[in-house]
């Protein structure tokens, strides 16, 4: 596979602020990646500086194999950016919107085809200003795919989501995924990076602290198990044994039982707390 991003030894200080400390990172093309942390970690700025909208201090960075500090109209066109900050041109409807800023591309996609697959065909004749915050996000996403982007930057893509609209938006993004696009998304949802990254990278202080597979993170997979039922709790490298010892005891079922690895999020809070 070719490599969509790759950085080695990035830094970016404002004044006194440490932002970004030496971060590397590689992204496969085709792959969905997740950029976690707490506010303050550099994630933004390190998306920033990808981008090509912030300068970097020091590093290699790479992205489409081209270098982002010396961004090219051609390279930009390649390239799809969610901002966290809504469209301002709400007076417009969704599809004068999306048309609008399809002529920027060299090779759009076609503007309603875009509006289907947001899934606002319902609402393209409205103006923006007339949607609901979710669907505003959806016009967001829309202006970032109609320049059909090999990369996708999304950040924070569902803040303000109810969760039907969020599993909705997952939905889109693994269609995406399906269709090749390399998507970066930083997330305050460990759920959502659970769900949708091939990997993720957990930031703190402007460097990478753990990166890999959500499911395997900081050894999420090997980790001891907890059985827990209504009269105790045991952690144990061996819970089958332990739920069948207990099966034993109550001479059928176990009054409460459940058995349960560390979570997500159980990783992630120890990791920004005591990186390794
Ligand atoms: P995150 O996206 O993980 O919340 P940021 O990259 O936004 O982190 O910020 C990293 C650090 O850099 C923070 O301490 C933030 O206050 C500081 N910072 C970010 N942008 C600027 C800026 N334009 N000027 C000065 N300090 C900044």
């Amino acid at each position: 596979m070719k490599q969509a991003i790759h950085v080695r030894g990035l830094t970016k200080r404002y004044g006194d602020v440490q932002a970004v400390a030496g971060l590397d990172l590689d992204i496969e093309q085709g792959e969905v990646f997740a950029i976690l942390g707490p506010n303050g970690a550099g994630k933004s700025t390190t998306v920033e500086i990808l981008e090509g909208y912030r300068s970097r201090d020091s590093g290699e960075v790479s992205v489409l194999g081209a270098d982002p500090a010396r961004p090219t109209r051609e390279w930009r066109s390649r390239i799809g950016i969610v901002l966290q900050t809504a469209n301002d041109a709400a007076e417009l409807t969704v599809r004068e919107t999306v048309r609008h800023f399809a002529r920027y591309y060299p090779s759009p996609r076609d503007a309603d085809e875009v509006i289907a697959q947001v899934g606002l065909t319902e609402s393209a004749g409205k103006r923006v200003r007339q949607l609901s915050g979710g669907q505003r996000r959806r016009v967001d996403v829309a202006l970032g795919l109609v320049g059909r982007p090999e990369l996708l930057f999304l950040d924070e893509p569902t803040t303000g989501f109810d969760p039907e609209a969020r599993r909705q938006f997952w939905d889109l993004i693994e269609n995406l995924a399906h269709d090749g696009t390399t998507i970066v998304l930083t997330t305050h949802y460990l759920e959502e990076a659970e769900t949708l990254a091939d990997r993720v990278a957990v930031v703190a202080r402007g460097q990478v602290v753990a990166l890999g597979d959500p499911a395997t993170l900081g050894g999420r997979a090997t980790a001891k198990a907890r059985v827990a039922w209504s009269e105790g709790t045991v952690e144990t490298d061996t819970p089958t044994a332990t739920v069948a010892e207990l099966g034993r005891r109550y001479g059928g079922e176990v009054p409460g039982l459940s058995v349960t690895r560390p979570t997500l999020e159980d990783v992630y809070l120890r990791l920004i707390e005591h990186p390794s």
